[in-house]
């Protein structure tokens, strides 16, 4: 039997089911094609994003814990910025995905589940698109396959990404949590190339993790994870005995942006366009924002039947204008950052303790915006400061 539809979104997670749900609003034929037997199945993500965006895109607040205080831990320095009122959030990552699939279901969207999709192809007269030998139809295709973009590889649109990002996180039960306050610690006894975490889920559970970026490093995030956690590095200590509950693992482009994320018939979205934010490797957020660009530039396009390249293009018009320079200026800073040896980030941690809690969250989030860098340089003279910001700077103006 073939299933017809006017858009088919490839994924279920926060990239295509935001998707799935813009497009349903328009009153057309969408399904989502999951190949887990339920949305979110296995966890690829530690789930760090930010409470304005969640309320912005309704998410409810006892899906997430609230951080006020963002502490960084280096080799031989640590520092803690602390704020009055929460900025950050922990998410609930079944409970978010499986909400933001549902409201997609709501809308009219045929979620199906436990379909793998293995090949796509384009119909001769390529107005059609057809999924796993013809058992799908649609008239327009969103990749939101995450990192293995199976839809554009498939069509041999695009080739695996050459820099990404490969993370293990441990959510577990620790005898002493702080619930407000996050950990990142830098330098190469917890990451040789990335960064570990320590990010409270609640009051009893915390996710404890490992950044490693290929090609640069080869060790298995796993390996290293286990050997921080045995050896109590660093703020680790602090969190007494821990049991561990579940692993998660998973990898993340780290390229930047340079894929096309627009063909005839094709979106690609989330990580199969390759859009977080690089700086601490986040891209829930943009996925579900951008999700629904393309969602909603999907539909108008099967409403006004025109599924051309050239219509379809304004869904990465739309993003580029939000995102690209700053995702362009971030990448230069954390391609910075992944050449420091441990005395350099020992040093880079007293830029980051003369930050606001306000110049903090918004460096983090890539939402810097000139007229805030030059206040900060006024107030922050020093060498190293003006030389950091500098980088900045330049990127972002050009
Ligand atoms: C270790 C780690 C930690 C991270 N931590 C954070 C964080 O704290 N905050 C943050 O914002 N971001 C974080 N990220 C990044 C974030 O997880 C991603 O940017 C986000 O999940 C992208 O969403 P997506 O919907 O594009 O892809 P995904 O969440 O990967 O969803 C893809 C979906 O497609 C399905 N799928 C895959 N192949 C097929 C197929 N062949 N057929 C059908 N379905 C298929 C998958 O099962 C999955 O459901 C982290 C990433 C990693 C690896």
């Amino acid at each position: 039997m073939k299933s017809d539809y006017d858009v088919i979104v490839v994924g279920s997670g926060p990239a295509g089911s935001s998707a799935a749900y813009a497009a349903a609003s328009k009153d057309i034929k969408v399904a989502i094609l999951e190949k887990d037997p339920h949305v979110a199945t296995s966890i690829r993500t530690s789930g760090v994003t930010w409470i304005d965006d969640m309320k912005k895109f309704s998410i409810p607040e006892n899906f997430y814990n609230k951080i006020k205080n963002y502490s960084f831990h280096s080799s031989n320095n640590k520092v803690l910025i602390k704020g009055n009122i929460p900025s950050a959030a922990v998410l609930d990552v079944r409970k978010t995905y499986t909400f933001l699939a549902k409201r997609a279901v709501d809308r009219g969207a045929h979620l199906f589940t436990n379909n793998n999709v293995t090949n796509v192809h384009l119909n001769k007269t390529q107005r059609l698109v057809n999924i796993n030998k013809n058992k799908f139809t649609s008239k327009i295709v969103i990749d939101a396959s995450g990192f293995r973009s199976v839809v554009a590889r498939s069509l041999g649109l695009v080739k695996q990404w050459k820099i990404f990002g490969t993370g293990a996180e441990y959510e577990s039960y620790a005898e002493n949590i702080v619930p407000d306050t996050w950990s990142l610690m830098v330098g190469s006894k917890y990451s040789p190339s990335g960064y570990a975490w320590i990010f409270p889920v609640n009051k009893n559970v915390v996710r404890i993790g490992v950044g490693i970026t290929r090609p640069y490093s080869t060790i298995n995030p796993i390996d290293q994870l286990n050997k921080i956690i045995q050896n109590k590095t660093g703020p680790i200590k602090d969190l007494g005995k821990l049991n561990h509950i579940e692993l998660h693992y998973g990898l993340i482009p780290n390229d930047g942006p340079v894929r096309n994320t627009v063909y005839d018939n094709i979106l690609l979205v989330g990580d199969s366009a390759g859009y977080s934010n690089p700086l601490v490797l986040e891209g829930i957020r943009y996925a579900i924002k951008f999700g629904r660009i393309a969602g909603d530039v999907a539909s108008k396009a099967i409403v006004e039947r025109n599924i051309s390249k050239s219509f379809l293009l304004e869904y990465e018009k739309q993003w580029q204008k939000l995102v690209y320079k700053k995702i362009i200026s971030s990448y230069v800073i954390q391609k910075r950052w992944l050449k420091l040896s441990d005395g350099e980030w020992d040093k880079e941690l007293n830029i980051i303790k003369n930050l606001t809690v306000y110049e903090l969250v918004n460096f983090m989030k890539s939402d810097f915006g000139l007229i805030d860098m030059i206040k900060f340089i006024k107030k922050n003279p020093h060498f190293v400061v003006r030389n950091f910001f500098q980088v900045l700077h330049n990127t972002f103006s050009k």
